[in-house]
Formats: structure tokens, C-alpha cells, sequence
């Protein structure tokens, strides 16, 4: 009787702490589509650069140091490849996609090659790959990002090099394109694939390769490409409703680059082929997005990685398309220290990225130095960035809020990550590798409070830097809103609402978080205990040595840099150091990590203040600004 009004009571308070609602789509009809296909389908090579594109773009190229260095890399990399085998189809558990993945960047490679040089060698080798692919039995719809990348690779090989082909050729990679590609995605007499609808990557990816698909062999039956195109421009504004209102992606960094680059180039592939793409790049929230990976990047060149991203950004072609198409060349300072590294010490690296031949279509080598120093981006999963200059040396402070339901999501809610001195002090752990956990037949997909997923140490509030209370999970249905922030240059903050994250568990959770002029860091917490006794942690995760001074200091080092941790609260604290080692046997190692915090143990309906100073600094004891109740931080922008 207890528990179940206890659930009522969590209920209401879970209803009152929804994420924002999606904005319906805006139906583009197929009458529409109808009339802005072409009447006749362009010439072939007519995705992304026709041929008469083509000159102009090896002019830029060979007036550009960056942009010879990236073509003279894909030259060699073709060349490498001519002594190669064809890919195979071999896959990894139930995944095929590291198969379609490499297919899509030899593909790419050695059609540029052959475009931007005429070399019969580069032709015959593209050819053999793709009647290589057209043979595989399929291209595993069960698992449909595999078809769509690999609907990509052909599409663009085929398209590039149609007139160079043998007939027979062409044939039979039409075909497959038809029949391994495109027709799975109509699911004739089976139940539509999820994705179709899908709200994450899978939706931008799937719908951008068999688009580029039905482009490619338009001229086969048009209709069935005016089917393919309408159905693409309406499903994949449900994904792109994901970014509103200000850009952030949900599913974090990594996927940004994921979905955001298929998302670009299903709207590159339509304005090339029919003129047009319908007004979806100037959607609102993708339009703003290229600032969210701007700013989610932090001035070490890592991203702030939840939730299951890797911290390393790669070479990122899309982000050269918002630029030009957004005339907004500061989007790209991060991408040209990617871009200057790799000149500077392995220009094969650029090549990481498979659709590294995009940047040599789309890139400008300008850059601006980006203005705003912070930034707040809402949303179902908002995120607040601070930095001291743009510098790689300056402080960066990143913290979220959103919910663990979100797809990829992690209990991570009110986490943060720290650079600062050109180091990164506060980190995610990142994420687990898919397949390991996959192949024991764990659950990972399940995201519901008692799924397995949860049990992942990387995946719960136990390895974030966040609050655990009594033990337990945040609460996956829970919602933390940014409910404030400023950019005002003497005190940007942010201030997340964890009510609903800690239902059950706490009667109030607000963190604000500050990152100061003067470099110093405040992350505060203002919390009330329910009706029974609590146990609230506090923890950090570092990858530097703690040596903790006395119950509220500690000295956090790395490379001879010293960052000053100071607790200020009146609560009983006494800090301490948590072990990240794997859990279970299948938790991935930490590395050379630990965990910093500490314990507080509230009595039921008390309230405890507690903020935590950091900054790297030599000043063993740094003056502290006054401490004040977040509701009385200075009046808000946003
Ligand atoms: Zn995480």
C-alpha cells in the first residue's frame, strides 16, 4: 500500500518534468516532389558535383595548400588501395556496417581519384569493388544501416563513374542498388522498418542512402525515385526535429557526426540533383547546429562525450557545408587545427573520416576565430558550454542536463567535463563497445529503469560526475530542464532542475554551475532531503592524481599542472577518492582513472548547500567568491 502511493506520488512528479514535445512535421506533398523533379534526370555525375562543377572545384583545390595536401592524401590512399582485395561480407555479430562503412570510403577515394585525374587504374579497381559488393547475397536489412551506407558507397560509384562502366557493369550495379538497397527499405507486405519514423541517426542515415540510391538510377523508373524522395523529406524531419530549438543533438558529439553528416548529405544529394531541398536546411535547431558542435568541443580538441561518444573528434566534412551554406566560417576553427595537425604530421589521417572526399567538394580553408564564449543549446538532452577565450589553453567547463532516455543516453544528468591548461580534469568515461555486451546477450538496448543496460558502469550515475542518492539509479523517465542561464562576461552560469532525475530519492536537486572570469570553476548543488534519511554522493571522475589535503581541499595534478579542489559547504564532508574498476566482468578498464568526492548524510526534509571550487591554479589557497542561493544569481539572459 505504501510503495504503491509512493509510485503515484513519483508519477505526478515525473508528469510535471516532461521533455519539450516535438514539433510536428511540415508535410511536403507529393504533388510537390512531383513538380520540382526534374523532366528529365540530369547527366550523370549528377550527385553532390556534376562535370561542369568540376573544374572550378580543382581550381580552389590547387589554390588551396589544405585542400591539395587532402587531395594528394586521397590519391595515395586510391593507390594503395589498387593492390587490395574487394571487401567481403563478413560481419561482425549481427552488423555488417564496418563492411559498408569501408566499401563507402574506398568508393568515395577511387572515384575522386578517377574523376580528378582520368586514371583508367582507379576506374577498374572501383568497378571490381562494386561487383563485388552487387554479389554479396545481401546487404543485411536486418540491420538496415548497413544496406543504407552501403547503398551510399554504390550510389556514388555508380553515379561518378557511369559513363566510364562497361554496360554489363551498369547493369548489375543497378540492379543491386535496386534490389538490395532500395526495395528493402519499402518493405513490401512486412512491417515498415522503425527507422522509417525513427527520432536518432538511424532516420538520417537511412533515409540519406537510399536516397542517393533512387537518385543514382532515377532514370530506371522515376516514379519510384519521386516515391523515395517524398517519403525522405517528410520522415526525416522527425529526426531533424531532434536539434530544436537551438541545435543540440540529443544522442551527443559522436552521433552528431553520424547523423548530421548523412542528414547533409541527403540534402547536398537532393540540391544537386533536383535544385533543391525543400527549405529543410534552413529547419529551425539544424540550422544552429554546426554551433553546437562549435561549442561542444572544448579547447583541448575533445568533445564534452556523452553519452555514447568518443572524446576524439575526427575530421568532419559536414561542418565545412555549414559553413558555406550558413556563410559562417568560424564554424569551422576546430575542423582547421584538425586539418593543420594532420598537414603538419600524417595527412593520411584525414582519410579516418570515410567521407573525407566531401571536404575536398565543400571546404573553404578560411576560418574566423568564433565570438560567443558561452553558449546554452535546450532541448531533450540541453547541454550549457563556457570557455575562457578560444584558445587551447583556456578553461572550458560543459555540463548537461536532459534525461537517460534519450536513444544512446546515459545516467548522466548534471554531469560536467573540465579542460583547462590545454588538459582535460574532468571526464566521461565514454562509451562500452556495443558488440561485447551484445554477444554475452545482455540487453543494452533496453531502456527502461530495470534494464540491464543500467547495470553497465559506464551507462549509470555511479562512474558520472553527478549526485548518487542511497545507491540507486537516476530515474530513466526523469527530465532535468536548464531552467536558466547567462552569458553575462562577470558571472555565466547555468542552473539544471535534477528534481524529476532524483524522484523518489530527493525532494529537491538544482545544480548551477559557473565558470568565473578569473578561470575558477563553482558547480553547486542545492538539494532537500525526502522524508527519510539520505546518503547523497558527490563524485568527479579525473584522469589526474588526487591528493587530498585536508576534508574539504585536494590538488588535483597532471604534467605538472596543479588544479586546486576546494569544497565550501556546511555540511560534514570529508573528501575522498571512489575506484573506477570495472564492476562486471564485462565493464570496460577505466584506465589511470579515479573518482574525487564525497559523502553527505541529510536528515529527511533537510537542505544542504554545497559548492565546489576548481581551478587551475598555484595558489594553494584561492580566494572564493561569496557563496550565494542560486535563486539569488544574478538575473538570467535566457
Ligand atoms: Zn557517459
Amino acid at each position: 500500500m505504501k510503495k504503491t502511493l509512493f509510485l503515484l506520488v513519483a508519477g505526478l512528479v515525473l508528469l510535471t518534468a516532461c521533455a519539450p514535445a516535438a514539433t510536428p512535421i511540415k508535410e511536403i506533398p507529393l504533388q510537390q516532389v512531383h513538380d520540382a523533379m526534374p523532366e528529365t534526370p540530369p547527366q550523370h555525375p549528377r550527385l553532390f558535383l556534376n562535370d561542369s562543377q568540376l573544374p572550378a572545384r580543382m581550381q580552389t583545390i590547387n589554390a588551396s595548400k589544405e585542400l591539395r595536401v587532402l587531395h594528394l592524401a586521397t590519391l595515395k590512399e586510391a593507390d594503395e588501395l589498387i593492390t587490395q582485395k574487394p571487401v567481403e561480407r563478413i560481419k561482425t555479430g549481427k552488423r555488417l556496417l564496418s563492411v559498408s562503412r569501408k566499401a563507402l570510403g574506398r568508393l568515395m577515394t577511387l572515384s575522386w581519384a578517377y574523376r580528378s585525374t582520368g586514371d583508367k587504374k582507379y576506374l577498374q579497381r572501383a568497378e571490381q569493388e562494386m561487383l563485388a559488393i552487387a554479389a554479396f547475397s545481401d546487404w543485411n536489412p536486418s540491420h538496415f544501416l548497413d544496406v543504407a551506407e552501403m547503398t551510399t558507397a554504390m550510389a556514388i560509384g555508380y553515379d561518378w563513374l557511369y559513363h566510364s562502366l562497361s554496360e554489363t557493369s551498369r547493369r548489375t550495379i543497378r540492379q543491386a542498388i535496386l534490389e538490395k538497397g532500395i526495395n528493402p527499405s519499402l518493405y513490401k507486405n512486412k512491417r515498415p522498418g522503425w527507422w522509417i519514423s525513427g527520432e536518432n541517426n538511424w532516420n538520417q542515415v537511412c533515409h540519406a542512402g537510399i536516397t542517393c540510391g533512387a537518385l543514382a538510377i532515377m532514370e530506371d523508373d522515376p516514379e519510384l525515385a519521386e516515391t523515395i524522395v517524398h517519403r525522405s523529406v517528410n520522415k526525416v524531419q522527425i529526426a531533424m526535429n531532434e536539434y530544436e530549438p537551438d541545435g543540440a543533438y540529443p544522442e551527443g558529439p559522436g552521433y552528431w557526426v553520424y547523423g548530421t553528416t548523412f542528414n547533409v548529405i541527403l540534402l547536398a544529394s537532393l540540391d544537386s540533383v533536383i535544385g533543391t531541398d525543400f527549405g529543410l536546411s534552413g529547419k529551425n535547431g539544424f540550422a544552429d547546429c554546426g554551433q553546437y558542435l562549435l561549442h561542444v568541443t572544448g579547447p583541448t580538441g575533445l568533445f564534452f562525450n556523452y553519452p555514447d561518444s568518443g572524446s576524439r573528434q575526427g575530421f568532419t566534412p559536414a561542418v565545412f557545408w555549414f559553413a558555406e551554406k550558413f556563410n559562417d566560417p568560424a564554424l569551422t576553427w576546430h575542423q582547421q587545427t584538425i586539418w593543420q595537425n594532420a598537414i603538419k604530421r600524417k595527412p593520411k589521417d584525414l582519410l579516418r573520416s570515410r567521407t573525407a572526399v566531401f571536404a575536398l567538394l565543400w571546404a573553404s580553408p578560411k576560418t574566423t576565430q568564433p565570438q560567443a564564449l558561452s553558449k546554452c543549446f535546450r532541448g531533450p538532452n540541453p547541454v550549457a558550454m563556457f570557455r575562457t577565450s578560444w584558445d587551447g589553453d583556456a578553461t572550458f567547463l560543459a555540463v548537461k542536463g536532459g534525461s537517460p532516455s534519450v536513444n544512446h543516453g546515459h545516467m548522466d544528468i548534471g554531469s560536467f567535463v573540465i579542460d583547462a591548461a590545454g588538459l582535460r580534469w574532468a571526464i566521461d568515461l565514454g562509451p562500452e563497445s556495443y558488440n561485447k555486451i551484445e554477444s554475452r546477450g545482455m540487453k543494452l538496448w533496453g531502456m527502461h529503469q530495470n534494464s540491464e543496460r543500467w547495470k553497465i558502469f559506464r551507462y549509470n550515475n555511479y562512474s558520472h560526475n553527478t549526485l548518487t542518492v542511497n545507491d540507486q539509479f537516476q530515474q530513466v523517465k526523469g527530465y532535468a530542464p536548464i531552467t536558466r542561464y547567462s552569458d553575462d562576461k562577470d558571472f555565466p552560469y547555468t542552473v539544471i532542475d535534477m528534481t524529476s532525475v532524483y524522484a523518489g530519492q530527493l525532494k529537491q536537486a538544482v545544480r548551477g554551475a559557473s565558470l568565473l572570469p578569473t578561470g575558477q570553476i563553482l558547480i553547486q548543488d542545492e538539494l532537500q532531503a525526502d522524508d527519510t534519511p539520505t546518503n547523497i554522493r558527490w563524485a568527479m571522475t579525473t584522469g589526474a592524481k588526487v591528493n587530498i589535503i585536508s576534508d574539504k581541499t585536494a590538488i588535483l595534478s597532471q604534467k605538472k599542472k596543479n588544479m586546486q579542489f576546494q569544497v565550501v559547504t556546511n555540511a560534514d564532508v570529508k573528501l575522498t577518492t571512489y575506484s573506477t574498476a570495472p564492476r562486471a566482468d564485462y565493464d570496460a578498464k577505466n584506465g589511470n582513472t579515479c573518482m574525487i568526492g564525497f559523502e553527505v548524510a541529510l536528515k529527511p526534509h533537510e537542505t544542504a548547500k554545497i559548492a565546489v571550487f576548481m581551478a587551475v591554479d598555484d595558489d594553494k589557497s584561492p580566494k572564493l567568491p561569496k557563496i550565494q542561493s542560486i535563486k539569488n544569481w544574478p538575473k538570467a539572459s535566457k
